[in-house]
């Protein structure tokens, strides 16, 4: 099991014996000291009965260094590390030749590279390990999250214990995935304000979110594409169901830029242990292309939201459609949304149900297919550019009306999956409250606000409403079943989505 290292960021020793203490509050199980970035500093005072086991390091000038010292002062200082019994010195290749051996205290040998990845990574790898370190270490910064995989695959080589990093946003995941592959420690900030290196997670969020401490060789790997991705809620509603579970599995998430080969980054990471991949914009479509066998609804949508990993096969699927539907069926059926009894098809409950669809984009495509295919209702899409909604009636065997041509018509339900109305556009509605009718089903795909100006007016009207989230933690509870083949808790990964919307 790997270790969780918090690097430190203190400016002084009365700061960092206090950081030292939250961080082990934090559930870090070592420091990092970063003498360089240090205003001042006694060593001995520093080390004395510290709370955390602790590695003692001031870069040098090459790599990365807060400030300068004398290369002969700057060994010595951590010889004198070593010397008072520090857990561990971090020290870069080249200048391991001045550290003392003999203690108890280990030696990390690092190379850090803060522009790109170095050409012949294993070459690197392999120089410091013959260097007499007792541990390995390699911080670099890849251009594209494709370029992590050759750090884990690093990690199976190396004879001797090892440290590695991708820096930067493009290697954001390596901070817990390495861990899963057999990293000897993962650094973490004791905030995002405090980070020693870009890319860097709270301790507190590798601890908590994310099992980090847990992570081992047996855990179970799966992730989410996108771009963008970081204010990502997925994360959160997967990782919490996997702990309520009692699953061994980490959920991490990928910036896989647009433009580039989505479908080649899935397989790749298939292969590399990743048994199931949650795919947002702009890769739906890559996702099809990346796999062995495709959902029929999926092939109509035009769009996968998930890969699942299947003895070696990758399987596309798109559980937009089946969460809206099911959002829909349960507002029809005006049951409590942990209610799981009924075993009848949810999709019946629609049946024959006039929907009109605002938008003609992507959400729009899973809702109106999963309402055609599944629910077998009668879809009437609404959109502003009127060729594309006109195309996807067309596809759907569907209705098309312009937006200023709703005044007549009888619908059982409305869903909106433009984003009129999101935050922080919160004074738009996609559809005047005179439109909305009294009994109806008023869904709005929109999740951030929870409570939009059109459902809001949908209640004032006598409306029944449902929110965006359900439709998202459905969509990402049915992922987990295709994954796991048990039950996702719903309401565990609800209240997740809910406290990270609470702190946005
Ligand atoms: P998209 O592919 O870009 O489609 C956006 C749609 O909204 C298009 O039909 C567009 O019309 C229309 N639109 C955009 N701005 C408009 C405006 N100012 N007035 C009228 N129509 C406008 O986006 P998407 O992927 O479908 O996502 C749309 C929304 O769905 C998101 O904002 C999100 O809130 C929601 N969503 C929710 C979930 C969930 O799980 N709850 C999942 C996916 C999406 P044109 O064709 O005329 O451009």
């Amino acid at each position: 099991m790997g270790l969780i290292c918090a690097a430190l960021n203190a400016k002084s020793t009365a700061e960092a014996r206090a950081a030292m203490l939250r961080a082990r509050a934090d559930g870090a199980d070592l420091a990092e000291l970063r003498l360089d970035l240090m205003e001042e500093f006694d060593l001995e005072a520093l080390l004395r009965d510290r709370p955390l086991p602790v590695i003692v390091t001031f870069r040098r000038k090459d790599q990365g260094s807060g400030r300068i010292m004398e290369e002969s002062k700057r060994l010595a200082l951590l010889n004198r590390a070593l010397a008072l019994g520090a857990e561990h010195v971090d020290v870069e290749l080249g200048s391991e030749g001045g550290i003392v051996r003999g203690g108890p205290g280990r030696v990390i040998v690092s190379e850090h590279n803060f522009a790109g990845m170095p050409a012949d990574l294993e070459g690197l790898a392999r120089r410091i390990e013959s260097s007499g370190a007792d541990v390995v270490k390699l911080a670099v910064t890849p251009r594209e999250p494709l370029e992590c995989l050759a750090l884990y695959e690093l990690l199976g080589k190396l004879g001797k214990p090892a440290i590695v990093i991708g820096m930067g946003e493009a290697g954001a995941a390596t901070r817990l995935a390495a861990l899963r592959f057999g990293a000897y420690l993962s650094y973490g900030a004791l905030s995002v304000d405090e980070r020693t290196a870009p890319g860097q997670l709270s301790v507190a969020e590798m601890v908590g979110t994310y099992r980090a401490r847990s992570i081992g060789p047996q855990t179970r790997l799966f992730g989410v594409i996108g771009d963008p991705i970081a204010h990502s809620l997925s994360p959160a509603i997967h990782n919490a169901a996997y702990r309520a579970m009692g699953l061994d599995a980490l959920y991490v998430s990928f910036r896989v830029p647009a433009g580039s080969d989505a479908a080649e980054f899935i397989r790749r990471h298939a292969d590399s242990g990743f048994e199931g991949l949650s795919v947002t914009l702009p890769h739906k479509l890559a996702a099809l292309g990346a796999a062995d066998e495709v959902d029929p609804v999926a092939r109509s949508i035009g769009a996968a939201n998930t890969v699942t990993v299947r003895d070696g096969r990758l399987l596309a699927d798109n559980t937009d459609a089946d969460a809206a539907v099911g959002e829909l069926a349960r507002a029809f059926r005006g049951l409590d949304r942990t209610d799981r009894t009924d075993p009848t098809d949810p999709s019946d409950r629609l049946k024959g149900k006039t929907v009109l669809v605002l938008g003609a984009g992507g959400a729009a495509r899973a809702v109106a297919w999963g309402l055609a295919a599944r629910g077998r209702s009668r879809v009437v899409i609404a959109n502003r550019s009127r060729e594309r909604g006109e195309k996807l009636a067309a596809e759907l065997r569907a209705e098309f009306r312009p937006l200023d041509a709703l005044g007549d018509l009888a619908y059982d339900a409305v869903v909106n999956t433009t984003p009129q109305g999101m935050h922080p556009d919160v004074d738009a509605t996609p559809l005047p409250a005179e439109l909305i009718r009294p009994g109806s089903v008023v869904f709005d795909t929109i999740y951030n606000p929870l409570e939009t100006r059109l459902l809001r007016e949908a209640k004032e009207r006598g409306a029944r409403t449902v929110d965006g989230l359900g439709m998202f933690v459905a969509q990402g509870a049915r992922q987990v079943e295709l994954w796991t083949g048990r039950v996702a808790p719903r309401e565990v990964m609800r209240r997740a989505a809910l406290e990270k919307l609470s702190r946005k």
